[in-house]
């Protein structure tokens, strides 16, 4: 994240790695996905040990997409003293009501090359299907369809919301609304992670 210098490492975008480079790991986490159902908690949190062995994570990371379930959450309380020294953990829920999430996700695209993303709705490309930027092909993930989206929301009810009231229990938790304009949601994530770097666990 530019604002403070530190590696955004997003779970499904390693997972969506891995289906690219055709991977065991990506062969088995593919069926799961496109149907919208959770990936098992030992293969996600192996797969965040790995990417925070890393030398970039000294100085803090954002975790995003990740913990999504209770169990997620309290391997990572337990395994995080052991990735070297890093700043202490807090939360972050981006607030979307569901009507809006349908949107924002059955209208993503984004461009196969620079990776921009678009949304047909709300920020559509002057082209269909074209990047603005760089003219190559925009594409659609395979799990962003109405079907999975009602799978993902299931998983989400189920085994995610449980995560917020985790974190909420604790003084390590903000909430923003993520339906304010970008610059204003990103902002209040700014606010939100600055007063919460204050906290000492
Ligand atoms: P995302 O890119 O965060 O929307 O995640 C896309 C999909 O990857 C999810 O619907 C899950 O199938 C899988 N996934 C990503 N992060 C996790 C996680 N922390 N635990 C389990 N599955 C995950």
């Amino acid at each position: 994240m530019a604002e403070f210098g530190i590696p955004q490492i997003s779970t499904g975008d390693i997972l969506r790695g891995n289906i690219a480079r055709g991977t065991e790991l990506g062969k088995a986490a593919k069926e799961l996905m496109d149907k919208g159902q959770l990936v098992p908690d030992q293969i996600v949190n192996d797969m965040v040990q790995a990417r925070l062995d890393s030398d970039d994570v000294h100085a803090g990371y954002i975790l995003d997409g990740f913990p999504r379930t209770l169990a997620q959450a309290t391997w990572l309380d337990t395994h995080l003293p052991i990735f070297r020294e890093t700043p202490p953990l807090v939360a972050i829920n981006i607030r979307v009501d569901e009507a809006e999430l349908l949107r924002r996700i059955t209208g993503r695209r984004t461009c196969t090359v620079c990776k921009h993303i678009y949304n047909i709705y709300s920020h559509p490309p002057t082209k269909p299907g074209v990047c603005d930027i760089d003219g190559s092909l925009l594409s659609q993930r395979s799990d962003d369809t109405e079907s999975a989206f009602a799978e993902r929301m299931k998983a989400y009810d189920s085994l995610t919301a449980p995560v917020i009231e985790h974190y909420r229990a604790s003084n390590r938790f903000r909430e923003v609304n993520g339906e304010a304009p970008v610059e204003q949601v990103s902002e209040s994530i700014v606010a939100a992670l600055k007063s919460l770097r204050q906290f000492k666990p």
